[in-house]
């Protein structure tokens, strides 16, 4: 569903992404853990297009992010339109909950589906109700962000992302704002979300304890590059590499 084909990407004098490899199959949960500045944010941007690539190619669904053959069968840098099309297969969710503050729970999930989906407002209004329902926000469709509580707005957010029916969803430290409490519930929203066997997820996080029970492969990330990677037991129980070692016995 998601690759990365020797994928670089540099700021200035900085490589954040070093020939990154990395293959997400279809219905994949995939947690990505690592050091602070090591790239994990910087790849699922780029896998939202938030960040232009220096070198490689990303693939979703067996077509290329940014590319697209023309007439010939030559790869040509993508117009709007495909660019638009792919990137409405991946969603993704931040650390900051970034909801539109002058918008109704209700309004911040319909207001992609209107304007970039051209559902009608009938249709986007089910689509939002019903997803709201899913993350246990039916009594707040009225309220505001500033009238939600940390873990609330998170889960708006993931209600947002999932109104575009993403295939691949992306969550970067979606915990991490928030007091324990409060993050129990986001999780369970994901974890819920995980039951879903095609809905392709990966996660960056800090939290060992969810990637361990949620995931399907951890990757540890290291200065531009998956490091290591394997089964939750295999990356947790038994690490082969000194980097993952020392992450791992200074994180847990
Ligand atoms: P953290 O765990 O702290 O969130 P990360 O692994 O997500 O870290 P990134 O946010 O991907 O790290 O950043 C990787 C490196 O790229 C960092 O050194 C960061 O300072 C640098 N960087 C990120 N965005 C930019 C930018 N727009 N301009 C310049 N440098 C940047
Ligand atoms: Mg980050």
């Amino acid at each position: 569903m998601v690759q990365f084909r020797d994928v670089s990407k540099h700021f200035g004098d900085l490589t954040v992404l070093n020939h990154l490899d990395l293959d997400v199959r279809t219905g994949e949960k995939v947690a990505i853990i690592g050091p602070s500045g090591s790239g994990k944010s910087t790849l699922l941007r780029a896998l939202m297009t938030l960040e232009d690539i220096d070198e490689g190619v990303i693939m979703v669904d067996d077509e290329p992010l940014t590319h697209m053959p023309d007439t010939n069968g030559e790869l040509v840098r993508a117009n709007a339109r495909h660019l638009r099309r792919v990137r409405g297969k991946v969603g993704m969710v931040f650390q900051s909950f970034n909801l539109f503050p002058h918008m109704s729970t209700r309004q911040n999930v319909m207001e992609a589906p209107v304007q970039v989906l051209g559902l009608s407002k009938k249709e986007a209004r089910e689509r939002a109700e019903e997803l709201l329902a899913m993350v246990g926000l039916d009594d707040k469709l009225d309220h505001y962000p500033s009238q939600l509580s940390g873990g609330q707005q998170q889960r708006v957010a993931i209600a947002r992302a999932l109104a575009m029916r993403p295939k691949v969803m992306l969550f970067d430290e979606v915990t991490s704002a928030l007091d324990p409490e409060l993050c129990g519930e986001v999780l369970n929203v994901i974890r819920r979300l995980g039951e879903a066997h095609s809905l392709t997820m990966l996660m960056v996080t800090h939290q060992m304890g969810f990637a361990r029970e949620f995931a399907d492969r951890v990757c540890f990330f290291n200065e531009g590059r998956i490091h290591e990677q394997g089964t939750p037991d295999e990356l947790f129980g038994n690490p082969q590499e000194t980097r993952t070692q020392e992450f791992l016995s200074a994180v847990t």
